[in-house]
């Protein structure tokens, strides 16, 4: 039988309109068979997600503060939506835990796990489907990392026997049962992990727009729909900030040759985005796939005569970001110069003694730290074999009127990083679309 695993987010759980709209998706196509749930997200723009609510309550019972009024609001969004599902599902036995946790535990991942673990059940009573937790069947190591092959023989284990199945996603539990969630949005990588274990045909991730598109629609208008991508291109453009999908969440998938589709719960009829190992031939050429942009990087260039002589310069430069617990994104090199890219935030409280070991250790010319940078990434096989691609980005930035501040070609050649300053970033990559990735 063909099996297909569905993820709904947060948006297209939102309420219980939403979760009817999953309901009749699922029901469609019986190979719909298991069904990754989010946690409720926004019901409107200025709305809070009930994870957020949840963290909230966390912070404030932490803080020895009042919660219940946070809590109330969660609580109000459950009620509401098994009240309008009809459902007789009984929700003082699970608020009655929550709150005792809030008051005699701080665990801050089990807090924002309960909005996937009572949306799931509530949804899987819904879909009369058997609710399967994560906390048994998505296994972390103790220093939170994720246990892959445990994970992928407990979830076989769990799922095998089932015909149909709603599982949590965002969580699951180390080795002595102490809940661990992802980083946000990781509900996605629930459910490649569920499709893996599964031996899926389909990995199916249901949002709220029409697919991956060419750029983040928040900041360009109507982009183009990416019909196909690869597995590549799509890590490269989801770690640089195209947030539909998860950054880590194709991993389980490629490994295991399943497609990714990505859908739209609010325009079903639309085929959206297939996230495909290699891309099929008869597609016309294009020049590049997409463009994505994250800020808050910092870049630390060195500067020094005959660096290129000084055997293990490079070596000893990146160690002292290493003993800090430092991981570096980027690190272009010229004849005497290096910068190393970091995350700014990875740099708090360790900046300076930083400097000052580079300074005494490595003797540069020039130092200097420059912060408030955006990275952009341009994507796409067709960067490959299309002649001037390069040329025509550069030319879109400074057409704009900015300035390239780092230029970084991947080994992969599918992609360009160029860095801007922060204030740049969205025009940048207004002017980089028009011109490359328009049709
Ligand atoms: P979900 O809750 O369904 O997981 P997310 O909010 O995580 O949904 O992801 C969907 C959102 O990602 C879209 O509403 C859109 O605003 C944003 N987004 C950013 N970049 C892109 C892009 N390149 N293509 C599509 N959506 C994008
Ligand atoms: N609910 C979690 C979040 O808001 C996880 C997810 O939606 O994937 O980040
Ligand atoms: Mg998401």
């Amino acid at each position: 039988m063909e099996t297909i695993v569905v993820k709904f987010g947060g948006t297209s759980l939102a309420d219980a309109n939403q979760i009817r709209k999953a309901a009749g998706i699922i029901r469609e196509n019986p190979a719909r068979r298991y069904v990754v749930c989010s946690a409720p997200g926004k019901r409107s723009r200025e709305d809070v997600k009930v994870t957020d609510l949840l963290y909230r309550c966390q912070t404030l019972a932490e803080a020895g503060e009042d919660f219940q009024p946070a809590l109330d609001e969660v609580r109000a969004r459950f009620e509401e939506i098994v009240r309008d599902l009809e459902l007789s599902f009984q929700l003082d036995v699970e608020f009655a835990i929550i709150r005792e946790h809030l008051e005699t535990r701080h665990e801050r991942d089990y807090m924002a796990s309960r909005g996937e673990y009572l949306n799931s059940k509530i949804i899987a009573a819904y879909l009369c489907f058997p609710f399967v937790d994560p906390a048994e069947t998505v296994c972390f190591e103790d220093n939170g990392e994720l246990d892959t092959e445990r994970t992928n023989h407990r979830l076989f284990a769990a799922l095998a026997p089932l015909d149909n199945a709603v599982i949590a996603g965002f969580y699951g539990a180390r080795c002595d049962g102490v809940i661990h969630t992802f980083s946000r949005g990781g509900s996605d990588i629930t459910g490649s992990l569920v499709a893996r274990a599964t031996g899926a045909n389909l990995y199916e991730n249901w949002t709220d727009v029409s697919g991956m598109l060419a750029a983040d629609p928040r900041i360009v208008d109507n982009p183009r729909r990416i019909e196909y991508i690869s597995y590549q291109e799509l890590r490269e453009l989801s770690y640089m900030g195209s947030s539909v999908f998860h950054e880590d969440a194709m991993f389980p998938c490629q490994r295991a040759g399943i497609p990714i589709n990505i859908r739209n719960t609010n325009c079903p009829e639309d085929p959206g985005t297939m996230i495909v190992a290699s891309l099929p031939r008869i597609l016309p050429p294009r020049q590049i796939t997409g463009v994505a942009g994250h800020k808050g990087f910092t870049s630390i260039q060195v500067e020094k005569a005959l660096m290129n002589s000084e055997i293990g310069f490079g070596a000893r430069l990146l160690k002292i970001f290493a003993d800090h617990g430092v991981s570096f994104e980027h690190c272009p090199s010229g004849i005497d110069t290096m910068s190393v890219i970091v995350h700014g935030s990875a740099l708090a409280g360790c900046k300076d003694k930083i400097m000052q070991e580079i300074r005494e250790q490595l003797r540069p010319d020039a130092l200097i730290a420059e912060e408030h940078l955006a990275l952009i990434a341009v994507v796409g096989h067709g960067m490959s074999y299309n002649k001037g691609v390069a040329a025509a980005i550069f030319a879109a930035v400074s057409d704009a009127g900015i300035n390239i501040r780092m230029i970084d070609q991947g080994s992969s050649e599918i992609n360009i990083i160029i860095a801007v300053e922060e204030k740049d970033c969205e025009n940048a990559i207004r002017s980089i679309y028009s011109r490359l990735a328009e049709d």
